[in-house]
């Protein structure tokens, strides 16, 4: 996706002479954007769809790149993609009429809330800046001290501060489990649901016996925030932008798409050495320093038993891996402990999950995180695709991240729990 100025219309308030500044607070807008979903009947249809990808001029941006396939059509290409598909009797229908319209009731809600003082108060019903993390994270660890603590495990490229939470009750270099969320920017319930979850474990840690029993024998570690940069920029500029911040040399175009930056399958299918790609994958293995910071942290740890990583849309719970066929050695356990999973998920709302490996459940996709913690020996590497199945897509209304959390968070447990039952 390339966006150019012309083709937008443009927020700018020129309160300043300084172009970087300027250029800062430019917010796209997405006024008669539209989101389609394209259902191909076969293989040729959809390679016919994917044709669309290449065409820049069109400046779609996939959502959902299997069938059925989601795209943003921005108002300048809604008649000629409408046509294309058409004339190829391709089916598709509009799930999106006007994704600005959901952006404004998105900003509304955020704005219409107070700033909390305490983890109690706090608005969990709502989106947050990347402040508002920040600050939420250091009211839980002041609130927590005996079980809470804040560590920085290095820089993003902009500079921002790569925190974690890590929830323990004592010991040293106890077995533990490590989740995180927003990877991807624009993926905003997952880092709603972060804040869910840190404030979960504080709460159900001596009122729930499966969490406390699991923390008195192993740590969890938290990174709720895992691309500040691109979160930031979904806030201030661009609230569909997916990738890192990474200015690429010898290109105008941003960014590195940080799950296909790993040393597992990099640079095979699945990802894209084209820095306009919302695939991109980098220069080289862990080439960005959010993904090298958890690397490294990985590494010198040593005792991480469970990697769990979450996205959006889609529902599903899936398991390595994604760059290979080859089934994951444990696929027999791994994809028992999916199911129960999702079964425990299901039973608070009702919402359905689809779960496998990744290349066989959802595409294949190279350099991804599990598949690399999975070849360190993290045997229980896991990633979630959370709601919703493309109604909203990316932009779930804010009163479904409780529920989202909550069901998120039963499933979390399965996991953790099968995780601390089952030492290795
Ligand atoms: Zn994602």
């Amino acid at each position: 996706m390339v966006f150019t100025e012309d083709k937008f219309v443009r927020k700018g308030i020129k309160f300043s002479y300084c172009q970087e500044v300027i250029q800062s607070i430019h917010l796209f807008i997405f006024s008669k954007h539209q989101v389609f979903r394209i259902v191909p009947k076969d293989d040729v249809q959809l390679a016919l769809v994917r044709v669309l990808e290449d065409i820049l001029d069109l400046e779609l941006d996939f959502w959902r790149w299997v069938t059925p396939v989601d795209v943003r059509v921005p108002s300048h290409s809604l008649q000629v993609v409408k046509t294309y598909l058409e004339n190829h009797c391709i089916k598709y229908f509009t799930m999106i009429k006007d994704l600005q319209a959901l952006l404004d009731e998105e900003q509304r809600q955020m704005k219409s809330i107070a700033p909390a003082g305490n983890t109690d108060t706090f608005h969990y019903t709502t989106y947050h800046t990347l402040s508002e993390i920040y600050s939420f994270q250091d009211m839980l660890v002041a609130e927590n001290p005996k079980l809470v603590s804040k560590t920085v495990i290095g820089q993003s490229y902009e500079g921002r501060p790569l925190n974690v939470l890590k929830f323990s009750t004592g010991g040293s270099n106890r077995p533990a489990i490590w989740i995180d969320t927003g990877i991807h920017a624009r993926e905003w319930v997952t880092q709603a649901s972060g804040i869910v979850f840190a404030k979960k474990i504080v709460t159900e840690y001596g009122t729930d016996s499966a969490v406390t029993e699991i923390l008195n024998r192993m740590d969890v570690f938290l990174e709720m925030v895992v691309n500040p940069d691109g979160y930031h920029f979904t806030h201030t500029n661009n609230r569909m932008w997916r990738k890192n911040r990474k200015q690429n040399r010898g290109s105008t175009c941003v960014g590195v798409d940080l799950n296909r930056n790993w040393n597992a399958g990099f640079g095979g299918h699945g990802s894209s050495n084209n820095p306009c790609s919302e695939i991109y994958r980098g220069t080289r293995a862990h080439s960005e320093p959010e993904v090298k910071s958890i690397v490294n942290f990985v590494r010198s740890h040593g005792n991480i038993k469970a990697f769990i990583s979450i996205h959006s849309y889609s529902q599903m719970l899936l398991f390595p891996y994604g760059y290979t066929r080859k089934p994951a050695k444990d696929q027999a356990e791994l994809d028992q402990v999916a199911q129960k999973a999702i079964t425990a998920l299901a039973s608070l709302y009702g919402t359905s999950y689809r779960y496998g490996s990744i290349i066989t459940t959802i595409y294949q996709s190279s350099g991804g995180s599990i598949d690399w913690t999975y070849n360190q020996g993290i045997k229980y590497s896991y990633t979630f695709e959370l709601r919703d199945t493309g109604h909203f897509g990316f932009i779930l209304p804010a009163n479904q991240i409780v529920p989202t959390a909550n069901e998120t968070w039963l499933a979390l447990k399965v996991i953790m729990d099968h995780t601390f039952k089952n030492p290795y």
